[in-house]
């Protein structure tokens, strides 16, 4: 299992990657979920995280980076599971009032089409148990109460309600802000809005975070970002 570690002693572990990644934040004996991956890797995706933390530990809080199908499918079990509270943007609590959170357009020929399929098919195939958001956040917040060096930036482009996580001010988990599974590229094939995706990118590289962790695939450090938004520029 791939596993990063800040100056501060703040763990990161990838418990689920595959079709796309979650990761488990970890300092003291504090757990954070981000992202829960799809119904049908919950059990691959508990095991993932029972060889991490002690059977008196628990997963306080599940950070959904955005709210489509493949990263948030299992959130709702883990409020019930194990009374975890769940943290995501605003913008989408209707969406996950509702269960479905709608396909972004397609940024590359291919991804198009399949972001044109996907629209047609809706919510029976890429909808997922509904549910409310505890922590809705707008485009900032502190981990005030729980005593962690964390915080929480928009990064919307991807979706509307697109965050990233800032872990201990190294490592940043993205979410689909950008993906690591292209050479020398980390443009998401899916994309709502792509000026806001590259003004996020920008946001991120501003953070001087060092590593950024995407949904999907893998790690992208901040040189590969600086080429990127030069890139566009
Ligand atoms: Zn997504």
């Amino acid at each position: 299992m791939k596993k990063w570690r800040t100056k501060n002693g703040y763990h990161i572990y990838r418990v689920l990657t595959g079709r796309s990644n979650a990761y488990l934040v970890s300092y003291g004996r504090k757990n954070i979920l981000v992202d829960t991956g799809t119904s049908n890797n919950y059990q691959r995706l508990l095991k993932g995280i029972g060889s991490i933390i002690t059977h008196r530990e628990r997963i306080d809080m599940v950070v959904l980076t955005h709210t489509h199908f493949d990263h948030c499918q299992n959130a709702s079990r883990f409020r019930r599971d194990q009374g975890s509270i769940i943290l995501a943007s605003s913008y989408e609590s209707v969406c996950t009032k509702e269960g479905f959170t709608p396909i972004p357009r397609g940024t590359l020929p291919y991804s198009k089409i399949i972001s044109r399929v996907g629209r047609l098919l809706g919510s029976r195939f890429f909808g997922y148990p509904h549910f409310s958001i505890d922590i809705e956040v707008e485009d900032k917040y502190a981990f005030n109460d729980f005593d962690m060096n964390l915080r929480i930036v928009s990064t919307p482009g991807h979706s509307a309600g697109s965050i990233s996580l800032i872990v201990d001010n190294e490592i940043a988990l993205v979410g689909d802000a950008m993906f690591g599974i292209f050479n020398n590229s980390i443009l998401p094939p899916f994309a709502d809005d792509k000026q806001k995706m590259f003004e996020s990118w920008k946001k991120l590289y501003a953070t001087g975070c060092r590593l950024f962790l995407p949904g999907h695939g893998n790690i992208i450090d901040k040189k590969l970002l600086r080429s990127q938004i030069y890139k566009i520029n």
